[in-house]
């Protein structure tokens, strides 16, 4: 219940105080600055705001790992061509990944739901089937959750709740110098699709007639309809007995996240752009739009992937047994400069351009 009385002094006060625009720190600066008034005060808060999930101790050699991740229409989503099963299944896989990005094993769900009478109760199955087919996917339980009106579109919100023992969880700040960059699959392929199925919508709308062209195309496009969580890599890694000794999930675009790993363990980064991992069909529909694959890969996102370092020592374990990990980079001291060494054998420092989320 909200009464409008409590509202007004702050409003008052608001046209006295200085205004600064959130777009002047961008989304990283105002979790930096939301941060400064969350200082954990409970000894159990292992980890608070700043890696891909929250830590907290169970006093028992384990803890759970709790994160939120929320999609929201006309930002996040498009229906136009998005079909609600894969949006639940998406909703759900993009916070598993960043449970399976601190190296635990997810458990639970809960939902917030926001939507309109625009949704038929059919619109509502649907995407709870494909919410179903990711918690049997992930061996997960949807446990909880709240439902709401929304005039501003769809809304989902998710946390996921996830549990690890203490010492294996792989937090971003865990680098050091000297060691191995690597990552999971293949990038820039989701944000390619997503340039298809935008491009589609607008010929759609100028003649609905059109035959849709999406033939070879299905792979980037599944990768920005339907992410996995690369849960299978971190059960691949245990299998070895190998840990990374930093980890990230790439949700905003490589560039971010190697920022954001350097930044976070106090070391920087070298990335040689011909070892960056492409697929053969994103490649051809990047040549169509004209578009460079390394700025699919750095910036493009939605990807989904696991960014990871290794010592010399495990990277040679790895090598030899997957060939779903690929080698892209070494980690130096901080004062080297965080660089993309091109084709060419230019060496271009590393910026993230990702979201531009205000
Ligand atoms: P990811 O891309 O891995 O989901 P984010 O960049 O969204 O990570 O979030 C980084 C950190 O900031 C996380 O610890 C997250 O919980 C925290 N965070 C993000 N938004 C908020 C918020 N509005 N209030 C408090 N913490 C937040
Ligand atoms: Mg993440």
């Amino acid at each position: 219940m909200c009464d409008w009385r409590y509202l007004r002094p702050n409003m008052e006060q608001n046209t006295e105080a200085k205004r600064t625009e959130i777009a002047s720190l961008g989304e990283f600066g105002l979790i930096d600055r939301i941060a400064k008034t969350a200082k954990p005060r409970q000894p159990s808060t292992l980890k608070g705001i700043g890696d891909d999930a929250a830590v907290i101790d169970n006093g028992d050699g384990t803890a759970t790992i709790v994160t939120t991740d929320m999609l929201l229409e006309s930002i996040h989503f498009d229906l136009a061509y998005v079909p609600l099963r894969h949006l639940g299944y998406k909703a759900v896989a993009v916070n598993v990944s960043d449970i399976a990005a601190m190296n635990a094993t997810p458990k639970q769900i809960t939902i917030g739901l926001g939507l309109s009478n625009r949704f038929s109760v059919e619109a509502i199955d649907e995407l709870y089937a494909g919410i179903a087919a990711a918690c049997e996917a992930y061996n997960i339980d949807l446990i909880g959750g709240d439902t709401c009106a929304s005039r501003a579109g769809l809304v989902i919100s998710i946390t996921a709740i996830g549990t690890a023992k203490t010492e294996d969880i792989v937090y971003r700040s865990g680098a050091k110098p000297g060691e191995v960059v690597c990552v999971s699959g293949d990038l820039g392929a989701a944000f390619l699709g997503l340039q298809i199925l935008e491009r589609e919508k607008q010929e759609y709308l100028v003649n609905p007639d059109m035959k849709p062209q999406l033939d070879e195309k299905d792979y980037v496009i599944g990768r920005q309809l339907r992410p996995e969580a690369r849960m299978d890599i971190i059960y691949e890694l245990k299998e070895f007995g190998v840990r990374p000794t930093a980890m990230i999930d790439v949700s905003d675009g490589l560039a971010s996240e190697l920022l954001h790993i350097a930044k976070a363990s106090n070391v920087a980064i070298a990335v040689y752009e011909d070892t960056l991992p492409f697929d053969n069909q994103a490649a051809m529909v990047a040549t169509e739009f004209g578009i460079v694959p390394a700025t699919c890969i750095l910036n493009g996102g939605e990807d989904y992937e696991l960014l990871m370092t290794f010592t010399q020592a495990d990277f040679e374990i790895i090598r030899k047994k997957t060939a779903l990990i690929t080698p892209i980079g070494i980690t130096r001291e901080a004062g080297e400069g965080n660089i993309l060494m091109t084709k060419g054998g230019q060496s271009m420092p590393l910026t993230a351009q990702g979201w531009v989320a205000f």
